[in-house]
């Protein structure tokens, strides 16, 4: 066999017209938050559709701090979240020294379970955070049910969620309180680092404006553009420093253009792995019940079954040797020592989340891969569990 590059298990796909507008940025005079980052959001906003209101901050862990905030989660409230998502869902919670309850998720769709919720709501539960794995909508149909019987807020974590719709919805359009998507450098558009704050409540993103800001009143480029006297301000509440800088916004400007070409390329490559991985010893992605629906393909999560006959740990070894990346998604809150141990968790609690982490593989999938990057990765991926007709 011929020596062959690594294939990176991610990459970002960064054009000349995003360095430009960098470059732009760069030689204004005006590098943080400003211009470029109110054209950011307008677009972002309009790109969701249906009148929401968006705003950027500097990373969608600062998005979901803002946004519970925003709906009044405190110390001592309870929020539940899936265990089969990143830290950052979680931690956020702790920021503002309420609780993350963490639920299991449903074996078809590795979303959080809807079942599992009403089951983990008690008198101190004030929030869900549903996360959209993979990109794919959870069931918000009965999430949002739940949320309005016992009268609970609903954030939603959207950083695999661009773009994605359910039952012909944009994700962000969902009538839950607050929707957050991510910019990091692997999710299905970047800037860097980044995320945005999407709702239709005027009062909610209002607040989120004035907490991504130190709780101040103004925020700087306002002073600088108003013509009352630019020195005043007022701190209303003791905020963050959440904003997103220019430079970075720049290249969101044009990744959000590209952002519909990017969702064809990962569908397209998504329908290919299910073509051609089908029929072997693994578990495929699920995909949107509802005709019609957009996965937004940030990953393509595979299960091996019992009948591959290798352990997953194994088979990222063996594909790691062929020179392919891959990842894990995820190693559930439950199994991190600081969730684990700070809440008594035990996978026996989470049975179908501990058995997808055990089996999961994610394959790459990004818009600079080649047909025949993919290729390569298919015929590893066959090679290995023995179902080579090479
Ligand atoms: C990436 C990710 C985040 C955090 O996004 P950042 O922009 O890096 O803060 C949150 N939740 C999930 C599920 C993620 O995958």
């Amino acid at each position: 066999m011929t020596e062959q590059k690594f294939l990176p298990f991610a990459l970002p796909e960064i054009g000349e017209e995003e360095i430009n507008e960098v470059v732009d940025a760069l030689r204004s005079g005006w590098v943080t938050t400003g211009p470029k980052t109110k054209q950011f959001e307008a677009n972002f906003a309009a790109f969701i559709g249906d009148d929401v209101e968006a705003i950027a901050v500097n990373s969608a862990t600062a998005g979901l701090h803002l946004a519970l905030e925003a709906v009044g989660v405190s110390a001592g409230d309870e929020v539940i979240v899936p265990t089969y998502t990143f830290t950052a869902t979680a931690e956020v919670v702790r920021y503002l020294g309420a609780h993350p309850v963490c639920v299991d998720i449903d074996p078809v769709t590795m979303n959080i379970s809807p079942a599992a919720i009403r089951a983990a709501v008690t008198e101190k539960t004030k929030a869900i955070v549903p996360v959209h794995f993979a990109g794919l909508a959870c069931d918000m149909e009965a999430i949002l049910a739940i949320a309005k019987e016992f009268g609970l807020k609903v954030v939603e974590d959207a950083a695999h969620a661009l773009p994605t719709t359910y039952q012909g919805q944009m994700v962000g359009t969902l009538g839950s309180d607050i929707t957050v998507f991510s910019f990091y450098a692997n999710k299905t558009m970047t800037t860097g680092e980044g995320g945005m704050v999407v709702s239709r409540h005027k009062d909610l993103i209002a607040r989120c404006k004035v907490m991504r800001l130190h709780g101040i009143s103004r925020d700087a480029f306002d002073r600088y553009v108003s013509k009352t006297p630019a020195w005043f301000y007022e701190v209303v509440a003791p905020g963050f420093k959440y904003n997103m800088p220019d430079i970075a916004a720049a290249v969101g400007i044009h990744q959000l253009k590209r952002l519909p070409d990017f969702q064809v390329k990962r569908e397209q490559m998504a329908a290919r792995y299910d073509r051609e991985l089908a029929g072997l010893p693994l578990i495929l992605p699920a995909r949107p019940t509802a005709s019609g629906d957009v996965h937004a393909w940030h990953l393509y999560p595979v299960r091996l079954t019992a009948e591959a006959g290798i352990a997953r740990d194994d088979f990222i070894v063996k594909m790691a040797e062929a020179g392919i990346g891959t990842s894990v998604h995820f190693i559930p809150l439950h199994l991190h020592p600081v969730w684990r141990d700070g809440y008594q968790l035990s996978p026996a609690q989470f049975p179908v989340a501990q058995a997808a982490f055990e089996a999961e593989v994610t394959l790459p999938l990004y818009t600079r891969m080649t047909d025949d990057d993919q290729t390569r990765v298919i015929q590893t991926v066959k090679s290995i569990l023995g179902h080579s007709n090479a």
